[in-house]
Parts: structure tokens; C-alpha cells; sequence
């Protein structure tokens, strides 16, 4: 660690212990309440410069090199502070789209509202066509200066509180199902939205259903030419395996805390069998964070390995799910009966919720079946899966 970035952790130390909420667990109770705890602490974040490190130095709190990134994460997940859940899909997945492919209006338009507060989700999946994405059906023909869009969308994180949608659509059934696929950035607020929120196992409804009947959407806002979605698309999807990962296993690791705290209470300090699991555990959180931060590394020095952000995905979601299994146990039968406060977090504090919610990262940004089979396949060179099985 170089005397600058010692200073720098110091600056950051210092600003999230005097500005991040102290409260925000219990005062995130209600919808209404998580959407103003996000909403302030997204401001707050802005003014700090603090909450778009990975953006051009020509925005406010942006061009942070890939060590000054890690500290402010570090320091985020040390202090316990919120993870900015309303806002992760707007400062990385719009952002990178808009950033990489979008048109110069779009750029002046759009990159400005999201530091304002202006929101986004990822209205790709649809009831038929998740791991399959390109089998995608909600249809948009072109009328005019407008696209009118029908079909539904499923799985939209946060969708219910979006201003605006990355939306993938079928142009054409022509040739190819991927060069069919046509990108448009969507008001939510259009004639012909309907959106309905997901009620989840642990109590929570972090995402939502998108219908479409009929919604124009002008051609000025396509991304990229007609037909060529799939490839804009990748802008997004790289972005969610990259920097969303380092933050979440390095809240993960932050959180270890709560384990050792399990332990302390129950006094179990003496228990082999215990002691032996923590250290496994920790080993794997380690390891999750090892690997999500060499994929980074790599990413900026413009080395991507087919696999690499597959195995970055299992292990973050292979540790979360045992990290959640061994708080559960270790907190017994108190945990289990606490009624779940979790709107805004995967790291609640409450291990029922977070055990149950834990699972969702199995499948979120691609299931982990399909990642293990990138990785048998595609990096380890082993024979495909024979067709007739899959499915059967
Ligand atoms: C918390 C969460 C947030 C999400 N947020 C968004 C969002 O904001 N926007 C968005 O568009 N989507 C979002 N998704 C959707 C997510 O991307 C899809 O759920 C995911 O891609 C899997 O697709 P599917 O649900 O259609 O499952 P399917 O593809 O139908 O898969 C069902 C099962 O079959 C297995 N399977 C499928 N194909 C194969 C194969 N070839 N080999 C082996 N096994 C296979 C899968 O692994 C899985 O176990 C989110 C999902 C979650 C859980």
C-alpha cells in the first residue's frame, strides 16, 4: 500500500464514518422508507464524489484507478453502510451501455439525469427466453419515427421504481434469432406500461413483470442500429460481472464480523467443530474475493478469458450460500423467528432472510448450471453435454 492510497483510505475512512446513515436497517422497514434511505444516500454519495469511481475523470467522483475503486468498496462494506440497490443498475449497466454504444444526444441526456437520480432497470428476460436470452419474443415494429413495442418482460430488478428500461426487443425473425434483436432505451412512464412486482420468499419485492401493449418508443432512442442488440448487450451484461461482484464478495468478507459475533454470544469459542467451519468459510469468502479481483485486474489490463467471470460468479454465489447456511446455524432457532427487515440489502443482518436470499444469486446474471457448463465446456475443453439429456 503506497503513502497515497493510505491517505486516500483515510479520506474515505473518515467521510462514510461522519455521512453514511447509521440507521438504515430499521428505517428501510417500509417501500416508502427504502426508497428515501436510497434516494438521500445516493445524493450523498454524489456530492462526497464517492458514487461513480468507475466513470471518466470528467465526472464528479470519477476516473478512480482500479486500487482507489477497491478501497472505497472496502470502506463501504467496513462501515456497514447501504449498498446502493435502487441505483446499481443505472451507474453501471445504463451507464456502460450508454457510455460504450449510445448516440452523442443520449450521452447528454441520459448520464447527467442518473447522477441526478434518475433510475434504470434491465428489462431483458422474459418467462420464455432467461438462460436462452436470444430466444427473446417481445416483438416492436417500427411506425414512422417510433417503435411500437408488445410482450412482456420478467424478473426486472427494481423495475417498479424505474424511471427508464435498457429494453431488448425482436425486430425481425429473419435469419439468426440474435440478429433479430434491436436495444431501445424505454420511459417507463410511456402509455401501455404495466409493471407488477414479484413477491419473493423472504418477504421482499426486489423485482417485477414488465407488460407492453403497445408502447411507442422513439427510433431516436435505439441503441445502435436495427438488428444489432445482441452485440450492445454485452456492453451491459459485462458490467454486471465485474465491479457489482468485487463490491458485493468485499461486503461479504466486511460482514465475517457478524459471524465472529455469533460465536462470542453463544460462546462457542472453544467448539473445534465451529472454529474449523469459520475457518473454511473465511478461506472461501477470501478466495471469492481473490478471484473477483484478479477478473478486474485483468479486465483493465484487456485480458478476458472465456470462463473467468463464470467462476468469479459461483464462487461470490458458492460463499454467499455458505455464508448465510452458517450464520443461520450458529444464530439457532432466535434467528429463524425474527421477522425480516430486508428491503435494500443481500447482507441484512438477519440470517433467515439473507439464507433465503442467498439462492437468488444461483440464478441472477446467469444460473449456475449454465456457468458450469461455460466453464466445463468452453475453458476446460471437456466434451459437450450430449443434447437428448438436457431437458429429459
Ligand atoms: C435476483 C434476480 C435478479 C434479476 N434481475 C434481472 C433484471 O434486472 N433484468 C433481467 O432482464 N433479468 C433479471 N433476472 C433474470 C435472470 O437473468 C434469469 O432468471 C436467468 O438468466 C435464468 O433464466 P430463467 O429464469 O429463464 O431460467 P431458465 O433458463 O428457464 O432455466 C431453468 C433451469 O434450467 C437450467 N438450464 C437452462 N439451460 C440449461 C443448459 N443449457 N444446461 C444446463 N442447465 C440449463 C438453468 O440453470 C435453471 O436451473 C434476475 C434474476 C434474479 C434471480
Amino acid at each position: 500500500m503506497t503513502v497515497e492510497l493510505d491517505s486516500f483510505r483515510h479520506e474515505v475512512r473518515s467521510w462514510v464514518a461522519a455521512s453514511a446513515p447509521q440507521d438504515w436497517r430499521a428505517a428501510s422497514a417500509t417501500h416508502a422508507d427504502f426508497l428515501a434511505t436510497q434516494r438521500a444516500w445516493f445524493k450523498a454519495l454524489v456530492a462526497g464524489g464517492y458514487a461513480v469511481p468507475h466513470w471518466p475523470a470528467e465526472w464528479p467522483g470519477g476516473g478512480r484507478s482500479l486500487a482507489e475503486q477497491k478501497i472505497i468498496y472496502e470502506e463501504l462494506a467496513r462501515a456497514d453502510a447501504p449498498r446502493l440497490l435502487l441505483s446499481f443498475v443505472s451507474t453501471y449497466h445504463a451507464y456502460s451501455t450508454i457510455e460504450e454504444c449510445g448516440s452523442d444526444a443520449q450521452k447528454a441526456r441520459y448520464l447527467p439525469a442518473i447522477l441526478e437520480g434518475e433510475t434504470w432497470c434491465q428489462g431483458f428476460s422474459e418467462p420464455g427466453a432467461g438462460s436462452d436470452l436470444a430466444a427473446l419474443k417481445c416483438k416492436a415494429e417500427r411506425k414512422g419515427d417510433v417503435y411500437v413495442v408488445n410482450g412482456q418482460k420478467i424478473w426486472s430488478t427494481m423495475a417498479q421504481y424505474a424511471d427508464r428500461c435498457l429494453l431488448l426487443v425482436r425486430t425481425s425473425s429473419d435469419g439468426p434469432k440474435q440478429a433479430g434483436i434491436t436495444f431501445l432505451l424505454m420511459d417507463m412512464k410511456a402509455p401501455g406500461v404495466t409493471v407488477r412486482p414479484i413477491h419473493q420468499i423472504q418477504g421482499d419485492e426486489e423485482f417485477a413483470e414488465i407488460f407492453l401493449d403497445n408502447v411507442e418508443v422513439p427510433v431516436s432512442e435505439r441503441v445502435g442500429e436495427e438488428g444489432a442488440g445482441w452485440a450492445v448487450s454485452k456492453a451491459t451484461l459485462a458490467s454486471e460481472r465485474g465491479l457489482t461482484l468485487m463490491e458485493l464478495s468485499y461486503r461479504m468478507r466486511g460482514g465475517m464480523w457478524r459471524i465472529a459475533e455469533l460465536i462470542r454470544t453463544n460462546g462457542r469459542q472453544d467448539d473445534a467443530g465451529v472454529l474449523r467451519d469459520f475457518g473454511r468459510l473465511a478461506t472461501q469468502v477470501d478466495a471469492a474475493c481473490a478471484l473477483a479481483d484478479r477478473f478486474l485486474e485483468n479486465r483493465i489490463n484487456g485480458i478476458e478469458n472465456i470462463g473467468d467471470a463464470s467462476v468469479v460468479k459461483n464462487s461470490y454465489s458458492r460463499a454467499l450460500r455458505a455464508w448465510t447456511a452458517l450464520g443461520l446455524r450458529l444464530g439457532g432457532l432466535d434467528e429463524q423467528y425474527r421477522a425480516p427487515i430486508t428491503f435494500g440489502d443481500l447482507n441484512t443482518g438477519n440470517w433467515m432472510a439473507d439464507f433465503m436470499n442467498s439462492y437468488a444469486w444461483t440464478i441472477a446474471g446467469g444460473s449456475e448450471e449454465v456457468q458450469r457448463d461455460i466453464i466445463a465446456e468452453r475453458m476446460l475443453d471437456m466434451p459437450r453435454e450430449p443434447k437428448s439429456w438436457v431437458g429429459a
